[in-house]
């Protein structure tokens, strides 16, 4: 099935959504505030005008579907953003959607399997991290977030009602009628740019999780207090945070990063011994055996930095994220896509969550990324070259055609 996607439209549509809340020079679309619901009734208006059937569910997911058809192939991601957020995260993916139906409409809405876009809410977490597509994969009920506080201290519950959805359904995914889903995304990331290649097909999102380590001493004197007579939290800390990326460099495996991002000291004077220390602590891996590995080490590794500085050490573990795996046909349709349109691409893991996370465990689920220039994104400096843009939506369409093609035919 041949799709004639129209590249510069995709780019006067992005820029144009670009606009709402004003992405595009700097500014925010944070989950059901003003800004994101006038950028999901732009997309609902926009997917009506391509005749697609559109609607705005009771949580903020905009669905537009080709009419005619019981099965769709969901094709999405997010249009909401991150404060001073750019104008590509999650925008991208909405946008190669909806250009790749009016493509399929074009052609007359060829086959029994149809298209289904979609634009998930709050994506970025404003108030619940991937709450649209958690909620509509079932992953997430919403009785269980329904009171989960933003950082403006609106419970989602009032938010919802705020933005005029209290009395509208909340979809649900239904794997009779949504046979699979992909999404396309800006790395935010080095990889592509750095190599040269065109587009990354996405093997896994890696696993999250999440801990606190917390250091115990005594308050004392700073001057007076010998060295040796010490209870020091902050310096238990430092040397827990050494034991750790060294721990993590040696058995962590690859494709395993972490992140130190933040700490506090108390009482954080001059002239005190520290008290109490905390430290936030981060690790992704696409490896389980790796997170496990992590998690089982870190309370030893606690407990011996501590007593090199005569205080007490704990660790608390914070949540996390499983790994995602996309689905090995998806990987190949997209492979075998920018193989027939010679472009270069390779496979990669992704070290940022996205809602093809909430699709994989319920239906088949594959994800490309496109390069971002200097890597840089969830700031206004985000960007992609046109041309990579366009060769994202070309590939999105190519292989938007075989799984049609494969859905049709009953596989
Ligand atoms: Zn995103």
């Amino acid at each position: 099935m041949n799709l004639n996607v129209d590249g510069a439209r995709l780019l006067r549509d992005l820029k144009e959504l670009s606009t709402i809340g004003n992405v595009g020079k700097g500014g925010s679309r944070l989950a059901l505030s003003e800004e994101d619901m006038a950028a999901r009734r732009w997309l609902r208006d926009r997917m009506e005008q391509a005749g697609l059937d559109a609607s705005i569910d009771g949580i903020g997911n905009v669905f537009g579907y080709t009419p005619g058809a019981e099965r769709y192939l969901l094709i999405g991601s997010h249009t909401d953003t991150v404060p001073m957020g750019g104008w590509l995260d999650g925008a991208l993916g909405v946008m190669t959607g909806l250009e790749i139906a009016r493509a399929f409409m074009a052609a007359g809405a060829p086959g029994p399997v149809g298209i289904g876009v979609v634009s998930f809410s709050d994506e970025e977490g404003t108030i619940v991290s991937l709450l649209g597509s958690r909620v509509f994969g079932g992953s997430l009920t919403w009785d269980e977030v329904a009171q989960a506080k933003g950082a403006d201290g609106r419970t989602l519950a009032e938010a919802r009602a705020a933005a005029g959805l209290a009395d509208a359904e909340i979809a649900r995914i239904d794997p009779q009628r949504h046979a699979g889903y992909i999404e396309i995304h800006i790395e935010q990331g080095p990889v592509l740019e750095s190599e040269g290649r065109a587009v990354g097909i996405v093997t896994e999102i890696v696993g999250i999780r999440r801990a606190r380590a917390t250091f115990h001493g005594r308050a004392d004197h700073a001057g007076t207090t010998p060295m040796a007579a010490r209870s020091d939290a902050a310096q238990a800390m430092f040397a827990f945070a050494t034991a750790f990326r060294d721990f993590v460099q040696t058995h962590g495996g690859p494709n395993t990063v972490f992140n130190l991002g933040g700490a506090k000291i108390a009482p954080g004077a001059f002239n005190v011994v520290p008290e109490r220390a905390e430290l936030l602590v981060e690790y992704r891996s696409p490896s389980l055996e790796a997170l496990d590995r992590i998690e089982a080490a870190m309370p030893e590794l606690a407990q011996v930095a501590a007593a090199q500085a005569r205080a007490t050490g704990s660790v608390v573990l914070a949540g996390g994220e499983p790994s995602a795996a996309m689905a090995p046909s998806m990987i190949g349709h997209l492979t075998r896509a920018a193989q027939r349109l010679q472009l270069s691409s390779r496979t990669m893991p992704s070290g940022a969550g996205h809602d093809a996370m909430s699709m994989a465990s319920q239906i088949p689920a594959g994800m490309l990324f496109v390069p971002s220039i200097g890597g840089r994104s969830h700031t206004p400096e985000e960007d992609t070259a046109p041309d990579d843009i366009v060769a994202g939506l070309r590939v999105m369409a190519e292989a938007t055609g075989t799984i049609l093609e494969e859905f049709a035919a009953g596989k």
